[in-house]
Order: structure tokens, then sequence, then C-alpha cells
């Protein structure tokens, strides 16, 4: 992948970054330390870095790029996306304007597809996914009447992931394209679930089947660890790979941006906030292994919820082997890797002891998805570090403090 960011070996950065404050030459500096070298701290780094501040990555993972992290597989040369499937979309103009600035974008549809009761349909549930369920020949009004009476009777106002679907698609479509799909990803049955899960779900009465509504939808033809590495690439960062930042470390420095899980800087005092995890199980085939970028499972006989086939997600490139990923879900433990929070209600009950917390704190601030406890595509990521590197320049030429939050993470 070949990023030319300065690299530090673990263990001897954080006493120097602290003591620069006082004693380099650059004394005057605003010295910022960073945890994490995702989207969230590597455009934060990259912005204060270019106002002129002295920035200290710190990364707790011996690669930058967080979750988004992009390698080529050394046996088949296929760019993997390492902690599963990542999609650039986004209708923020500011955002896409600026991820161009890192790298060449080029257009990519993310077009799923799912198989229940053994066979294969479009996704998102849209007018052929329908059509080919039903065997009908339904027009958009028709199946919007045949789908409206097929909803269950005696719901009224759905509070749950369940009544919702049941509602609004009825129980057939339901049950196979959603319960135990979601069961499996969620490890929850759809009735615990709110109904704000299903709500983020398309459900199409045209034969759009292209994922994402946003106006730009593009892979990076380097993938994204090039492009958090140009980030990061500036004299004025410092990269310490392998290094956790704790709450203990954050003495000498202006101001710290924590994007890792906001219950680790407490030492988790309060309890563990909730998250899924996910396994990978990798496998390499010759040709084309199943056709398409990601099919989703839907049936429970199945332990994984999708399979997705990397040289996919890059098909300006020609490879003859190919890489699959099978998805297993499952609850994060202590040492597991958190992808998705779960946000019920007793998660966002932990969460609010947590936020009071860290709205007690001075000179830090919780970013990004782990650091605010919110499902965050990689465009909201960048457009948010991207305000806060804003607000601290702002905050800076007032003589003013930043507040831990620059998004309430309460509030959605
Ligand atoms: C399975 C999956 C698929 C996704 N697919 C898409 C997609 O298709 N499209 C899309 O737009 N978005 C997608 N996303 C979302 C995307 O991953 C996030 O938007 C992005 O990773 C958020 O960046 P971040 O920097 O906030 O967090 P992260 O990428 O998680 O980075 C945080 C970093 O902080 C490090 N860290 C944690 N604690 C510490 C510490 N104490 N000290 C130092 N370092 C620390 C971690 O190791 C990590 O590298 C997906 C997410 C998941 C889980």
């Amino acid at each position: 992948m070949g990023s030319s960011f300065p690299r530090e070996a673990s263990g001897t950065q954080v006493a120097s970054a602290s003591t620069s404050t006082s004693t380099s030459p650059r004394a005057r500096r605003p010295s910022i330390a960073i945890a994490g070298a995702g989207f969230s701290g590597a455009v934060i780094a990259h912005e204060l870095a270019n106002a002129g501040c002295d920035v200290q990555v710190f990364e707790s993972r011996a690669h930058i790029a967080g979750n988004c992290h992009t390698e080529r597989d050394a046996d088949t040369g296929i760019l993997l996306h390492a902690y599963g499937p990542h999609i650039f979309h986004t209708s923020n103009p500011r955002v896409w304007d600026y991820v161009r600035r890192f790298d060449e974008f080029i257009p990519f549809t993310n077009r799923v597809k799912a198989i229940t009761g053994g066979r294969v349909y479009s996704l998102p549930v849209n007018l052929l996914t329908i059509n080919q369920f039903f065997g009908t020949t339904l027009d958009p009004r028709d199946a919007q009447a045949f789908l409206a009476a097929k909803a269950e009777p005696g719901i009224g106002e759905p509070h749950t992931f369940e009544a919702q679907a049941l509602r609004f698609m009825g129980r057939e479509l339901y049950e196979a394209f959603f319960s135990s799909y979601t069961e499996k990803q969620w490890g929850r049955h759809p009735s615990e679930l709110p109904a704000s899960v299903l709500r983020r779900l398309p459900l199409r009465f045209n034969y759009d089947d292209n994922y994402y509504a946003s106006t730009w939808q593009s892979m990076p033809r380097h993938g994204y660890t090039a492009i958090i590495g140009k980030m990061l690439d500036h004299p004025n960062i410092r990269v310490h790979l392998g290094q956790r930042f704790t709450r203990e470390m954050r003495t000498g420095y202006a101001q710290v941006f924590f994007s890792g899980p906001i219950d680790a800087w407490f030492g988790h005092v309060e309890g563990r906030l909730g998250y899924r995890t996910l396994d990978f199980t990798a496998e390499r085939h010759d040709g084309d292994f199943q056709g398409n970028s990601v099919i989703n499972y839907c049936d429970n006989s199945v332990p994984w919820t999708r399979i997705a086939e990397h040289k996919h997600f890059a098909p300006w490139e020609t490879h003859q082997r190919t890489v699959i990923f099978r998805e297993h879900s499952r609850d994060c433990g202590p040492d597991d890797t958190p992808y998705y929070p779960i946000r019920l209600a007793q998660e966002k009950s932990l969460l609010a002891h947590y936020v009071e917390m860290a709205s007690a704190e001075r000179g830090v601030c919780f970013v990004g998805r782990l650091g605010t406890y919110r499902y965050l595509d990689m465009h909201l990521t960048i457009a948010e570090a991207l305000d806060v590197a804003h607000r601290y320049r702002a905050a800076m030429q007032r003589g003013e403090t930043l507040p831990a939050f620059v998004v309430n993470p309460l509030s959605s």
C-alpha cells in the first residue's frame, strides 16, 4: 500500500510529545494528541496540521485507517476491505470535494443480492423483488396496494422492527428477507429492536436496486488506507502505531481528540457499552465465486449473514483468483473489535452516564463512531471531523475551549 507517513515504535513517544509543548523550538504551536487513525482522527490531524499545530496521532492497532483499512492480499493481489466492505457514498459536496484531493474516485454502484428459501432476489426490496417473490407482474401502484393489503391488522404506531415490517410489507416479505437475517445480525429478535432500524432500509416500488440514494457513490482507486496515509503524511504529524492512548496520557496537550470508545476512556467504570462484532472467514478460489460484490443470506439455516467477494469492489482491476469473506456477527467481547453500537434502551442509559462524565472533562473532545457511540458512514464521519477541526481553530482564535462533543451522542 506504500503510505509514507512517519512511523514510531510504541512506548516512547508520549513523554517527548508532552514535553515538546514546553521545550521544543515549536513550543508556541498548540500540541494536539489524537487517539485513533481512522477517518475521524486522520481528517482532524490533517486539518490541524495544516493550521500549524503539532499533531501526535496514537493508534492502538498496527495499521492506520481504522475499520476502513484496505490492503492487498499477498496471494492474489486483490484489494481487501479488512474489516468488511466499505462503499463510499455522499450527497455532501464539501465531503465529495475533500476526499477527491486524496485519491481518484471511480463510480461504483452497490447492488446487493439476497438468497432466501433457496432462491436469489434483488435487494433492497424493490418492485423486481416483490414480483419475483410473489410471481406477479405488478406495476408500482398495484404493488403498493398489494402490500398494503398484506399489512397485519391491529398494529397502531409501530415501535419495534417487527411491528414496522408487519405493518408496511406484511408477514411473507418480513419473514423471507428480514426476520432471521436481522436476528443473525443483531443477536436479538426483531420484536426487541426499535422500528428505526427497519426505517433505515429502503422499500422501493420501482426497479431501482441501487443500495444508496446518494448523489455520489464511488470507490477510491488505491483504497482507504492510501487516502488516510496521505492525510497523515504531513511534516507536523507524527503517527505512533501500536500505542493505545489513555486518559493518563493527556497531560501537556493543548487539546485531545479521542476517537476510541468513550467507555474505554473512563476505564469502563460504569460498565461496557454493547457492540456487535464480526468474524470473517476468508477463502481463496479460482475465477468468480458468486458474480457479485455482496450476497446476503437471509435464512437462519445458514450461519453467516453475507458473503463479500472483494475483487468486485474494484471492477476496473482484473484478477484470475478471488477472495471471499463469509461474515458472522456476534456480541462483542472485551478483546474483540467493536463494529456496530447496539444502542438499545439499556445502552443509551449507560451512554448517558458516560456523556455526563465526558462533559466534565476539559480539553478532550470525543469524536467518531466510537467516541460518540453512533453508527456513522464514512461521509458523515468526515463531515463531522471537518466540522470539529474548524470549530477547534475558531475556538483557538477566540482563546476558548472546545466542548466535549460537537454532536450530542444522545440525540440520534
Ligand atoms: C462492517 C462495516 C461496514 C461498513 N461499511 C461502510 C460503507 O459501506 N460505507 C460507509 O460510508 N461506511 C461504512 N462503515 C462505517 C465506517 O467504518 C465508519 O464510518 C468509519 O470507520 C468511522 O471512522 P472512525 O475514525 O470514527 O472510527 P474507526 O474507523 O473505528 O477508527 C477508530 C480508530 O481508533 C483506534 N483506537 C481506539 N481506541 C484507541 C485508543 N485508546 N488509543 C489509540 N487508538 C485507539 C482504533 O484502533 C481505530 O483504528 C462500515 C462500518 C462497518 C462496521
